[in-house]
C-alpha cells in the first residue's frame, strides 16, 4: 500500500476536477445543484491520500476490504471521516463491518443482512445500508437479481439496527453514453417501482470514475470515484 508518487497537490486538483464533472452533470441534466454526492473510493490506496482529501473537505471514503480499511481506521482516526464497505461482505467479516463502518453499499444476503443487525454495537446509530442489485444478471457478479429485491428490502426493514436507504449497482464497463446510461436506468426504475411513503429508498448509489455522467442522468445521489481522484489502484 505504497501508493503511486502523486503529489498532494495534484489530489487536490483531481478531486476539484471530479466535483467539477459532477456539478457539471447535475446542471445538464436537470438535477438539482448539490444532489449528488461524492463517495471516494480509497481502496489498495495510502493513507496519505486519504489525508490529503480530507483536508481538501472530502469527508467519506469507500473501502472493499475490511482488513485493509480497519489499518487505515487506527492510522487516520477521527469522527470527522465517514467509512462506506463497498466491497463484497464475508460471512466471517461482518463484526467488523458492524462495528467501523458508517454505511455498506453492497448487501445482498439476508443472512448477513441479520448478522450485521445483530453485531451493530447498540451504542452506535444504524448502520445505513443500500441493497445491491445485479440489474444485467451478469455471472459471478455480486448483487440481487431484480426480481428479488422487493422481497429482500421487506426483509431487511425489519431489522431495527440497519437503516435502508437505497440500492446499489456496479454494471459492467460500457462504451457509449446509451449503453452506460442503460443499467442505471434499470435501477433507478426498480427503485421507483418498489418504493414506498415508508420506505422511499431516496439513495441510488451509483456511477465510478468511468461514467459517473451517465449515473447522475439517470438519478444518482452517491457517486463511487476512485481512480479519478488518486490516480492508478497499488495494491
Ligand atoms: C473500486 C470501486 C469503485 C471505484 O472505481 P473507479 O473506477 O476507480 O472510480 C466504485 N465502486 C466499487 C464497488 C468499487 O469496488
Amino acid at each position: 500500500m505504497t501508493g503511486a508518487s502523486i503529489a498532494p497537490s495534484e489530489i487536490r486538483a483531481r478531486l476539484a476536477a471530479v466535483q467539477t464533472r459532477i456539478r457539471t452533470a447535475e446542471a445538464s441534466y436537470g438535477r438539482a445543484p448539490g444532489s449528488v454526492g461524492l463517495l471516494a473510493v480509497s481502496k489498495w490506496q495510502a493513507p496519505d491520500k486519504i489525508r490529503t482529501a480530507l483536508a481538501a473537505g472530502q469527508a467519506a471514503f469507500g473501502e472493499s476490504y475490511v482488513q485493509e480499511a480497519t489499518g487505515k481506521m487506527d492510522i487516520l482516526g477521527g469522527p470527522e471521516l465517514q467509512w462506506h464497505f463497498i466491497g463484497r461482505i464475508q460471512g466471517n467479516k461482518t463484526r467488523h463491518i458492524a462495528e467501523h463502518f458508517d454505511w455498506v453499499h453492497s448487501l445482498c444476503d439476508l443472512k448477513h443482512a441479520r448478522r450485521l443487525n445483530e453485531q451493530r454495537p447498540a451504542g452506535l446509530p444504524p448502520l445505513t445500508v443500500c441493497v445491491q442489485v445485479n440489474p444485467d444478471g451478469e455471472p459471478g457478479k455480486a448483487g440481487l437479481a431484480p426480481a428479488q429485491v422487493a422481497d429482500f428490502v421487506a426483509a431487511c426493514a425489519e431489522l431495527p439496527q440497519l437503516k435502508l436507504v437505497g440500492l446499489m449497482a456496479l454494471p459492467a464497463p460500457m462504451e457509449g453514453e446509451i449503453p452506460k446510461r442503460r443499467p442505471f436506468r434499470a435501477l433507478r426504475l426498480l427503485r421507483d417501482r418498489i418504493a414506498t411513503p415508508e420506505l422511499p429508498l431516496p439513495m441510488l448509489s451509483m456511477g465510478m470514475s468511468a461514467d459517473l455522467e451517465a449515473a447522475i442522468a439517470e438519478g444518482a445521489t452517491l457517486v463511487r470515484v476512485g481512480t479519478a481522484i488518486f490516480g492508478p489502484r497499488t495494491g
